[in-house]
């Protein structure tokens, strides 16, 4: 039977890489939640949408079309049948997307797509995000909450971001923390561990040791 995933937590704990290493593994399909929230917000910024108007963004929230790929070897997402992989990445939509994804409107959109993604894969499926074991998927056969330190997560971040965009590390862990905590603070379906989620602290730990431990934890 077909089983289900769910990957929640904040940026820079190892999410998007452990997700998908496990559902590579597994045989499972892998669908990264963030990227549609990113899309829906690339969406807003290219059609002048006013990012701080949340009546704006709930009249436009329907209008985008995204659709994402759940191979995990080489997922994709695109809106309006254009390739946002890129560009979902710039520091301008990482900025704005946590002022988009509290609008509700925004949420119960996706929310729905996600469900639909995840009933629909054969075999079964990861999901990672930030209100998966909570909202989204919350009859998940694995809930699993990764944590690490603020210093691990901005470290993690920056050496992501390197190359690709100037970034200072303290700059990065700012912009880091006042992410998460819009996302926590959010009305609608926050960042939050599910009462039945597995927490790992990632802090020491490399990333196949996270791969192996999340691995085990589904074979269970
Ligand atoms: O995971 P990632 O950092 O790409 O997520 C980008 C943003 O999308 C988060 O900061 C959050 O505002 C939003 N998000 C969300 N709910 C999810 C996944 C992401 O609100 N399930």
């Amino acid at each position: 039977s077909a089983v289900i995933v769910a990957i929640d937590g904040p940026s820079g704990t190892g999410k998007s890489s452990t997700s998908k290493a496990v559902a590579a593994k597994l045989g499972l399909r892998y669908l990264d939640t963030g990227a549609q929230y990113r899309a829906i917000t690339w969406w807003m910024i290219t059609n002048g949408i006013d990012t701080d108007d949340p009546h704006a963004i709930a009249v436009a929230a329907g209008k985008p079309g995204i659709v994402s790929g759940t191979d995990p070897a080489a997922p994709t997402i695109t809106v309006d049948g254009l390739d946002a992989s890129g560009p979902i990445r710039t520091q301008e939509v990482t900025s704005k997307v946590s002022a988009v994804s509290a609008v509700p409107e925004v949420r119960t959109l996706i929310t729905e797509l996600q469900r639909s993604i995840a009933a629909s894969a054969e075999g079964g499926i990861v999901v990672e995000g930030r209100d998966i074991g909570t909202t989204v998927l919350p009859d998940a056969d694995l809930k699993i909450f990764l944590t690490a330190s603020p210093e691990a997560r901005a470290a993690r971040r920056s050496g992501e971001l390197r190359g690709k965009e100037a970034t200072d590390l303290a700059a990065t862990k700012e912009a880091l923390i006042k992410r998460d905590a819009a996302d926590s603070g959010r009305k609608t379906s926050p960042l939050a561990k599910a009462g039945d989620a597995v927490e790992v602290d990632t802090t020491e730990l490399t990333l196949d040791q996270v791969i192996e431990c999340v691995v085990t934890l589904v074979e269970e």
